[in-house]
């Protein structure tokens, strides 16, 4: 596994340099709402300096936030490939690349000394995940904030989820921080506010800004196991060979069942005239399961792999 650090035995104390520049983005979906309120919140209070960490808010799709939408050319949190980030902009480039190329400028570049630190980016998904990380490659840094935010966050189940790309293919924001993760948070329909799934963004929020302080402060995150979940293959509603249309929904013994380990032959879809089909293969779990944004591409949920990933003690480098 292309992992960027070796895992899987006891690890010595590894020194990593000091987190002095967090950003924090939301509306990258201009319909997820939950982090757009986040930012107003902290915009409102002023919130540019917690401590050591100096706090950047960034509101990545403003376009799309007025109009409550995803996006309005093209999918932002698609466009921070390393091709996509070089590509030339003409007059018919659409704003998302537009926009990826400048938040390039002012979060990263990416991969340079110059990007910010530590990177997270707010989302909302409609399938039942709870509080779930993703992040684009095992970092330790990152799988440490998770095992942080698991030990305090009791309101939901917290989660960690792995693409597994290397980062010139890593095509959302937060691959534009040396570290960076996203904050998913479900069920919440999309253009909806709900205040369960607010708080549980702003605790995390506030946990994150809370660990970056005392890391930076010199404490010692000790080691130990994290579980994480792999992204693995992705499954597309079945459809009408003629018109593509779908004709089958999420089984109801597979909705909001994220995360549940799905047996060969458990119900995945019941088509529209009322025949179960079943899942085939490996037992896999199941994420973003109905989530209303993969409509537009037909994807009825993804499959990930379980593991456990052990992790060195870590703390600052000091010079
Ligand atoms: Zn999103």
């Amino acid at each position: 596994m292309p992992y960027r650090a070796r895992f899987g035995r006891k690890m010595e104390c590894v020194s990593l340099p000091p987190l002095s520049n967090f950003a924090i983005c939301g509306g990258t979906h201009g319909n997820e709402l939950t982090g757009v309120y986040i930012l107003r919140e902290m915009q409102k209070h002023n919130v540019e300096k917690v401590g050591s960490v100096s706090i950047t808010t960034v509101l990545s799709n403003p376009r799309a936030v007025d109009a409550c939408r995803r996006y309005t050319d093209r999918d932002l949190n698609r466009c921070f490939t390393d091709d996509l980030l070089s590509s030339p902009i003409t007059e018919s480039t659409p704003y998302e690349l537009r926009r990826a190329q400048e938040l390039n400028a002012h979060l990263g570049p990416k991969g340079s000394e110059e990007a910010v630190d530590l990177l997270c980016d707010m989302h909302n998904t409609t399938s039942n995940m709870g509080l779930c990380i993703i992040f684009n490659s095992a970092d330790w840094l990152i799988l440490h904030i998770c095992k942080y935010l698991q030990s305090k966050i009791t309101s939901m189940p917290v989660r960690a989820l792995q693409m597994d790309l290397p980062l010139s293919e890593a095509f959302s924001v937060d691959s534009l921080g040396k570290h960076g993760f996203s904050f998913e948070i479900g069920p919440q329909p999309h253009g909806v506010l709900r205040a369960d799934v607010f708080n549980t963004m702003k605790e995390a929020v506030d946990l994150t800004i809370e660990w970056l302080q005392q890391f930076n402060s010199g404490r010692t995150f000790e080691g130990g196991e994290v579980e994480a979940y792999t992204r693995w293959k992705t499954v597309h509603y079945p459809r009408d060979p003629t018109t593509d249309e779908i004709t089958a929904a999420i089984h109801p013994q597979l909705q909001d069942n994220d995360f549940k380990l799905l047996q060969p032959g458990d119900p995945i879809f019941l088509s529209l005239s009322g025949e179960t089909v079943k899942h085939e293969g490996d037992a896999l779990y199941p994420v973003f399961v109905n989530e209303c944004a993969y409509y537009e591409q037909k994807i009825a949920y993804h499959l990930t792999q379980k593991s456990t990933l052990t992790l060195p003690s870590i703390n600052v480098k000091k010079d």
